[in-house]
Parts: C-alpha cells; structure tokens; sequence
C-alpha cells in the first residue's frame, strides 16, 4: 500500500532564537494514512523523520500533491492558541476533493494540529513576533506510473517557527505585475492549495526580483487587467483617508485563494468602521486612483505575511508609488487589530483563536 516509511529522524533543535521562515523545525510530525477500503489509520506523532519513498510515486510524478498553512501564536497569558483550524481544515478538504482525494475529518484536522501544537511549543521563544507554522500536507503514495488518481495517500503534519515573512518588522514591499505568465484560469486550481500552483509561479517571481520587487502581482488569466492576488497572500487596497476609507480587495473569482487572513480583515475592517468592499479592479484603475490620491495605501495579507504594507508597483518598465510610500494609518491598524486576536489580546467574537 504505502509507498512511504520513515527512517532516521531529522536533526531539530528547541527554542528557536532567529527562525526566519520555512527551515526551522519542530521536533515532532503526525502521519495519517488513507487505504483504499479501510479509510483512515490512527494519527501517530513521532520525532520528524526523513520519509522514504519509491521513485515511482503517484504523488511525486502527477503532484496529487494539497497541503495548508496555518499559525499558532503564544498568548499574552503563556498558553497557545491556533487561528481558525476548523477553516484551514475546510480549506483543506476542498483543495483534497479538487484533486479527487480523500477529505480528511475536520475533527482528526484540528486534533492533529493541537496534539503537534502542545508537543512542540516549546520550540517558541517568548518574541511575540514569532509562531509555530504548521503544514499539513497529502499525496498519493501508491507506486504506479500509470496516469490515474492514487489508491492510498499519506497526511503529515509538521511544523516550524516562523519570523517575519519578510524579515524583521513592519517592511513595505514592491510588487511586479506579471503580464508574460498566469498564475490561474477559470475551471482550474487557484482557488484550493495545491503544490501544483507554486512551481509554476517561481519563474514569475525570479522576473520580479530581477526587477527589484519581493513579490509578484497576478492579472486575471484572461483579459489581464484584473488584481488577482500575490504569490502566497492576498491584496487589499485602501481608497480615501480616515474613518471613511474603503478597505477593497479583489473578488474571489474562482480563480485566487480565499485567504483566511482576507477574510479575517474584511471583518476587522467593519469593526473599525470601514467600508470591506469586494471588487474587480484592474491596474490601470488602480494606478489611476493611485495618481489622484484617491487610492491612499495596500498591503498583502496571509497567515506567512500576516499584514505587509506594499508601497510601489512596477508594471511593464513603469513604476508608481502608493500614497507617500510609507505604511499606512489603515494598514497599521488592521495589522494591529489582527495580531491582537492572534495572541489573545482583543475580544474574539467569533471564536477564531482555538486553544488547543
Ligand atoms: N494566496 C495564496 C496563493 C496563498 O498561497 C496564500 C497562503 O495560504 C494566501 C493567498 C493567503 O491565504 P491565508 O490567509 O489563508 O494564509
């Protein structure tokens, strides 16, 4: 059946000082396997492991690949809290069922996380700056190079601590309209996570650093004037000044993620008495609004850039900046409101910081 076993554990330290992003583990991983006629195995947490698998995988060849990402912060009180398991796992379960998958029970979803949550907390540092990332990801294990849906899969949890996305502190960024390359096209798979959408968008991104931009910005596949989103996070803009402003972020199409970040901050923002508004926009709109001082401030969202302030745009050898170029008053405050709830230091309403 599996194609995978585990083999020495891989080298992981405790209380991770300068982590960065992506590279510092935890100590533990949970695997959960799918079987054809049985289901789903008991969940086991051992230390983290090399995998081995044959060459010949399903998952490796055909990238029956969907994973998540999701963070647990320490609250202000010492204890953990996960931010909204239950929608990354719905989440998940929609990216498993898109690649005609099995759906792994929101419940086994959530208790994995809390078990590998409490097993590796101590990895965090007391910088409230810092979390536990955790990835779960599924693939299909079965040895075949025949072109058809795997029979068995795997699930793993594992997890690292995470600093800034960006590095230290609150930094604006720039971004790099892609006009040569798409990142997804009605009936396809950018709206679910799958390891399948990444890959292609990393020859973008080279583009946009050569370019001197962090990040790339995607135009709708098909007229390519349309805001789409970043490559890990969503976009939001900021149209007027003060109370009044509108927070704007482009429609979900069917054809960009529905960030839970995105939708987190389309909440917070009618807390803090701005108008959340969901539009289709094009560049071109944008610059212009932008060029009348009526588009003040952006920023990207997502669980890995929390809340990053984007300060110039560069689109086919033209460069504008946003507002005066600094972060901004609404950006600032939706981040602040936003990491609040992370750590348990604003009234949750909605229930959304889960103690594990
Ligand atoms: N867009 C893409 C392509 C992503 O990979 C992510 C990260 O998961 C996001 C947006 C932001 O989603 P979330 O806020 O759920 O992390």
């Amino acid at each position: 059946m599996s194609a995978t076993s585990e083999s020495s554990a891989v080298s992981s330290s405790r209380v991770v000082e300068h982590p960065g992003h992506g590279e510092s583990f935890t100590e533990h991983m949970i695997s959960i396997d799918w079987t054809e006629g049985r289901g789903w195995s008991e969940a086991r947490m051992t230390p983290l492991q090399e995998l081995s698998v044959h060459p010949g995988m399903i998952g490796l060849h055909y990238g029956q690949v969907a994973y998540e990402g999701l963070k647990a912060h320490r609250r202000t009180d010492g204890s953990m809290g996960v931010w909204r398991p239950r929608d990354h796992a719905l989440r998940f379960q929609r990216s498993c069922r898109r690649l005609a998958m099995p759906e792994l029970p929101v419940e086994t979803f959530v208790a994995a996380v809390d078990q590998l949550v409490l097993a590796d907390e101590s990895s965090l540092s007391g910088d409230p700056s810092h979390s536990i990332y955790l990835r779960p990801i599924m693939f299909g294990t079965d040895t075949s190079l025949m072109l058809r849906r795997s029979r068995n899969y795997r699930f793993l949890l594992m997890a690292f601590v995470a600093g800034g996305f960006f590095g230290d502190g609150i930094e604006s960024v720039s971004v790099y309209a892609s006009h040569t390359y798409s990142r997804a096209f009605p009936g396809g798979t950018g709206d679910v996570k799958i390891a399948g959408n990444y890959a292609p968008s990393f020859l973008a991104q080279r583009e946009a650093e050569a370019a001197g931009c962090q990040q790339v910005l995607w135009l709708d596949a098909v007229e390519r004037r349309y805001l789409e989103e970043m490559g890990g996070m969503n976009i939001f803009l900021v149209r007027g000044h003060g109370p009044q402003a509108q927070v704007v972020t482009p429609r979900l199409t069917g054809t960009l993620l529905p960030g839970i970040t995105r939708d987190t901050i389309l909440t917070l923002a009618e807390r803090l008495g701005h108008q959340p508004v969901e539009e289709r926009i094009s560049l071109e709109q944008w610059r212009t609004e932008c060029e009348r001082g009526v588009m003040s401030e952006a920023f990207a969202c997502g669980t890995a850039a929390v809340v990053t302030p984007v300060c110039t745009v560069v689109d086919r050898g033209t460069t504008w900046t946003i507002g005066d170029g600094k972060p901004g008053p609404v950006t600032l405050a939706l981040r602040t409101a936003l990491t609040d709830l992370h750590h348990g230091s604003a009234p949750d309403p909605d229930g959304w910081l889960h103690s594990p």
